[in-house]
């Protein structure tokens, strides 16, 4: 592509991507219509020998890609969680591809190093997050852009690991570190995102999914019961995660019972706040957060709710130096002669480069500020408490959870009230609204309880959308009950 070429295509991208933002607010159907294995047949075996021109490349866009993607930002989609998304990042994440930075250590991009440093800073005082998190504070804590909270977690597990088995060996250096491994247990509630599991499989590490109480939350007497239990039989409790908004119902663990325990039993206690962290941006929802003073690492993602594209998730530790110590390694063509006095980066996550991620989030935070950030979380939160109305207004409907952040739980109830038959029928609901692929709602099911989930935030969403996709609601629900008795 020659440069004025170039030049003209990336005009032209951006007039797309309006065009395309505006089909997914006047009714293009967000659920595609492709079967498993509908790209092969689009497309040729192998790529061309010879290059084909950007019109025709582009051209083949809205039949190979479009026709089969999920619109997540049409004003008709309430799954899963919302993505961010915002003119600001996007003109960041663009920046971050010109520029073509890999800023792994600070010698590689000392731009990418010390803006992403600065970024994290501001970003903790938005969420009012502990001092002890700041790169500016005493301590050594700060933070990191991670890729997803898959990763965050992970690696503050990797890091309780290697500082638990160092103390083990100081105590006792005849152990190996595989028998320390084999002793050691993670927790987490059962209701905790399925990659605190997958982190335990990585690290090798037990983990124990406990029980929650009444409000899906995990309660410090739950957790001080499993630590007495592994404890007497000679384990190593080393790490907990407690989640500030669980995927399955935006549950809350209990932070200020669970810190005080971790404090006293030298445990690891990281917060996965991957979806509801935005929302700390609010003063009014801060107390969904209460304890943070006594845990050891935050993490959310700023690329669910805070407009920001994926992929941006934030990792704060209270002490930087239990990361590094766990991953560093130091080969020469690595080094630099400022490595003493500069944060490297590449320390601090799995792998070795990484993008200019902290620009998109620098021209949010400039270019939508605080106010405005937390105005999109405020009208996330009233959509969802506008749907929660709706539902509520239909006695055939319950809510099944407490509505606090921007996630609706709720079922359709049977004329027989069995479980059983109630969550068959919520689940023919759930067929009925995936086949006709005209509005996007997620399942999800706690203790034995299948209901939809109706997720608001999204930035198209607005209160026609919502008055749609409940219309669309009662209408399939008028369907499946008629059919209920068959
Ligand atoms: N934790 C929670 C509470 C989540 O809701 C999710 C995803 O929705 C994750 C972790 C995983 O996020 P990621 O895709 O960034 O790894």
């Amino acid at each position: 592509l020659e440069t004025s070429e170039f030049r003209k295509a990336a005009h032209r991208i951006i007039d797309w991507t309006i065009d395309y933002h505006e089909s997914l607010k006047c009714g293009r159907l967000p659920i595609p219509a492709v079967k498993p294995g509908f790209m092969k047949e689009r497309l040729p075996n192998a790529g061309p020998a010879q290059k084909e021109s950007w019109e025709t490349v582009f051209g083949d866009v809205e039949n190979v890609v479009l026709d089969g993607a999920l619109h997540w930002l049409s004003s008709n989609y309430f799954g899963y969680f919302p993505t961010g998304i915002s003119y600001p990042s996007m003109l960041g994440d663009m920046l971050c591809t010109s520029t073509a930075n890999i800023g792994f250590s600070w010698a590689s991009s000392p731009s990418c190093t010390e803006l992403e440093t600065v970024m994290m800073d501001w970003l903790a005082k938005a969420l009012n997050l502990p001092d002890f998190f700041l790169h500016n504070g005493r301590g050594p804590g700060g933070g990191v852009i991670q890729g997803s909270a898959s990763e965050a977690t992970l690696i503050t597990m990797l890091a309780a690991r290697n500082k638990v088995t160092q103390e083990e060996r100081s105590r006792d250096p005849k152990q190996s570190i595989h028998e320390i491994t084999a002793r050691m247990v993670a927790y987490a509630s059962k209701y905790s995102h399925s990659s605190v599991e997958r982190a335990s499989k990585v690290a090798l590490v037990n983990i124990r999914l406990l029980d929650v109480d009444e409000n899906i939350s995990l309660r410090g007497s739950i957790l001080r019961n499993a630590i007495e239990e592994d404890r007497r039989q000679g384990k190593i409790p080393m790490f907990v995660c407690a989640t500030i908004g669980t995927t399955a119902c935006c549950a809350y663990d209990n932070i200020l019972e669970l810190g005080s325990i971790c404090q006293n039993e030298k445990i690891w206690l990281h917060v996965d706040a991957a979806y509801a962290g935005s929302a700390l941006l609010c003063p009014e929802y801060r107390y969904i957060a209460q304890g943070l003073q006594s845990i050891t690492s935050f993490n959310f993602n700023p690329h669910k709710w805070m407009m920001v594209n994926f992929d941006c998730s934030v990792l704060w530790v209270r002490n930087s130096l239990d990361i590094i110590n766990s991953l560093n390694v130091n080969p020469v063509y690595l080094q630099h002669k400022d490595q003493t006095k500069a944060i490297d980066y590449r320390h601090w996550q799995i792998s070795l480069g990484r993008r200019l991620r902290s620009i998109k989030l620098w021209f949010v935070m400039r270019m939508i500020g605080l106010e405005g950030l937390q105005h999109h979380i405020r009208k996330g939160v009233s959509q969802a408490k506008y749907f929660e109305l709706l539902v509520r207004s239909d006695g055939r409907f319950e809510v099944v959870f407490p509505v606090t952040l921007g996630l609706v739980c709720f079922r359709l109830l049977s004329p027989d009230s069995t479980l059983e038959k109630t969550n068959e029928l919520n689940s023919k609901l759930c067929e009925e609204i995936q086949r006709d692929r005209r509005y996007v709602l997620t399942p999800s099911s706690v203790n034995d309880v299948y209901f939809l989930r109706f997720s608001g935030g999204m930035n198209f969403c607005d209160v026609e959308s919502i008055k749609g996709c409940w219309e669309h609601m009662r209408e399939k629900a008028d369907l499946v009950l008629h059919h209920c008795g068959d």
